[in-house]
């Protein structure tokens, strides 16, 4: 079993309350709100995995499975430029791009080398999207000894086909079983080649709870124990997210802030 990987946020106050970045060989659930910034995280953790390690990244490619049609390259292009200078140039330098931050030309084909290494697949229902998990295995393997091994696996979203598609009470056993039976082929790409993988699940806040905590979010924990690393995102003032960690087994529950701008999800 290879070492446990970490992958960087690039937001020092939430790295530290992950102990370092997401985990490899972990599924990490990230939830909240339509709006909440939930596509904006796994767009930028699809940039951040490809930096070298001294840069926050795992230097490796990503899978994503767009259940929504929520990729878009312009905002890897966006979060591409807003990388600090210094990371950029030194990206620039590893895949022997010429020229430097803020130069044009290399911007753009750095651009194009960090999409190259973003492979998007559209699941247009829940048994597809079951299906490109399978296929993700493959893929991983095929870039197993690759200078840039997948080492980061998203489904944005997780659960939105699912929920669409088994409706009504007489529904729920056999959601949950297809959805058990998804979650365990993700598992294995993470645990056999050793990547993150980052699925988001949209659910709606209850304003209404009388008892307990009013955050807790509606739709619950459908994802139970298959999620090692669950992170509650709720909108703030403007563009300010405040992303909550929850019951991450040997890290303290934490409370932090990120902020969703052009140049990408910042402190
Ligand atoms: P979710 O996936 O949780 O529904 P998103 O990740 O789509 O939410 O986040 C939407 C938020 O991101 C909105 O508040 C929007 O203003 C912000 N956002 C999206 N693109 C940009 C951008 N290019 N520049 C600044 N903010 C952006």
């Amino acid at each position: 079993r290879e070492e446990i990987g970490k992958l960087q946020w690039l937001i020092p106050e939430i790295d530290e309350m992950l102990g370092g970045g997401v985990e490899t060989q972990s599924i990490t659930e990230v939830y909240g709100e339509f709006g909440s910034g939930k596509s904006q995280i796994t767009h930028q953790l699809a940039v951040n995995v490809q930096l070298q390690a001294e840069n926050g990244g795992l230097h490796g490619r990503c899978i994503f499975i767009d259940t929504e049609d929520t990729f878009r390259p312009e905002r890897i292009d966006e979060m591409v430029r807003g990388l600090d200078d210094e990371v950029i140039d030194s990206e620039l330098e590893y895949r022997d791009i010429e020229g430097s931050a803020g130069d044009d030309e290399a911007m753009e084909a750095l651009v194009d080398d960090v999409l190259a290494k973003i492979h998007v697949a559209k699941a247009f229902n829940s048994n597809h999207q079951i299906l490109l998990a399978e296929k993700s295995l493959e893929i991983a393997k095929e870039h197993e000894d690759d200078d840039y091994p997948v080492r980061l696996l998203c489904v944005d979203s997780l659960t939105a086909h699912f929920r669409a598609e088994y409706v009504g009470r007489g529904e729920l056993a056999n959601r949950q079983q297809k959805l058990n039976k998804h979650l365990h082929s993700l598992d294995r790409v993470g645990n056999l080649y050793n990547a993150a993988v980052v699925v988001t699940n949209q659910v709606q806040s209850n304003p209404d709870a009388f008892f307990g905590d009013p955050t807790k979010p509606i739709g619950g924990n459908i994802l139970g124990h298959k999620s090692t690393f669950r992170m509650y995102l709720k909108k703030s003032k403007g563009n300010k997210r405040i992303v909550k960690l929850v019951d991450a087994p040997n890290l303290a529950d934490g409370e932090s802030v990120m902020r969703v701008e052009n140049a990408g999800i910042k402190p």
